[in-house]
């Protein structure tokens, strides 16, 4: 069963936010501490609920290793039939996560090498739709690289290729079974398009690069921007862009620290990023 009957409340309180004390949705207890949520005072559970509120007690997700907290909450992947083509039926499975500048370069290759003449399946998962390659990322930061244009769309380059792209970000793995768990896709308005799903291979290369480390210095997760990805780096020119609007919409003075933007890592990023960053709050 996929985890996808609305937990039941037993009280809730108001406030702007619901909170509420729930049923476990695969065991209907109600447990006194969740695996998504807060106890609170009264030994009960705080969540914010919206359309996806699915809440599982610790003893359940604990038996089943299956199961997995995604962006639309809790998904039983253990009852999710694996997507697999016919025509992948008799082939040796390639699957390749992440299409960063080594994973895209592999699919590239052995698409043209092995894909064209039908001796293996090659597939490509990324969570992103389109590539750009990370040195670019300060540029789309800074508003001087348009990602539209600038980067290379996996579906496209796939069919030129000879392999297929998955959209998706893996969030499990399987090794005894060979598979892969991917996050359900979700819009731009945070709907679902995508169902969670379930890809088999017989050989797996994982090519997720790195991210940032915040060491988890106290106030970054909750306020800084990380440009590890090209949606970081465009959110963090959109908000760039919307600060340089609003002091020049503004009749007072600015403000001390108004327009004020502290790169955190001198390194590649953090040091291409500064001249440019430096650059646009002159031309506003
Ligand atoms: C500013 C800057 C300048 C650089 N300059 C150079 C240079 O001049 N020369 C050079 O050789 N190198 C340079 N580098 C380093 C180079 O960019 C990296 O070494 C390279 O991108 C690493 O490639 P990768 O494939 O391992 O990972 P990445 O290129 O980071 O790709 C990882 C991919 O995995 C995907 N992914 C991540 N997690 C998941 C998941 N759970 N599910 C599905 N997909 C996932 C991501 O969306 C991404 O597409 C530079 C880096 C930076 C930041």
């Amino acid at each position: 069963m996929q985890a996808n009957r609305r937990s039941r409340a037993r009280e809730g309180v108001g406030d702007g936010r619901i909170d509420m004390a729930l049923e476990c949705v695969l065991c209907g207890a109600w447990p006194t501490s969740h695996a998504t949520t807060h106890a609170d005072d009264d030994g009960g559970s705080t969540i914010t609920m919206n359309d996806t509120a699915r809440v599982v007690c610790h003893t359940a997700a604990d038996a089943n290793p299956l199961l997995k907290e995604t962006s639309m909450g809790w998904v039983d992947y253990s009852v999710i039939p694996e997507s697999r083509s016919a025509h992948e039926a008799s082939m040796h499975r390639e699957l390749i996560v992440g299409g960063g500048a080594g994973g895209l370069e592999l699919a590239t290759r052995l698409g043209d090498r092995l894909g064209k003449q039908g001796k293996a399946s090659i597939a490509l998962l990324d969570k992103a739709r389109v590539h750009v390659w990370k040195p670019h990322l300060h540029e789309i930061a800074s508003g001087t690289l348009d990602i539209d244009v600038d980067s290379v769309e996996y579906l496209a380059h796939a069919r030129a290729h000879h392999y297929r792209f998955r959209i998706g970000a893996m969030c499990g793995l399987n090794r005894e079974k060979r598979q892969v768990y991917v996050e359900p896709t979700l819009d731009e308005d945070g709907r679902q398009f995508i169902p969670p799903r379930v890809l088999g291979y017989d050989t797996l290369i994982l090519a997720v690069g790195s991210v940032g480390n915040d060491f988890s210095t106290p106030g970054v997760k909750e306020h800084a921007i990380a440009i590890d990805s090209a949606g970081e780096a465009a959110r963090f020119n959109r908000r760039l862009i919307s600060a340089c609007v609003r002091a020049n919409a503004q009749y007072e003075p600015l403000h001390p620290g108004q327009l004020h933007c502290v790169i955190v890592g001198a390194g590649a990023t953090g040091v291409e990023l500064l001249p440019r960053q430096h650059s646009i709050r002159w031309r506003t």
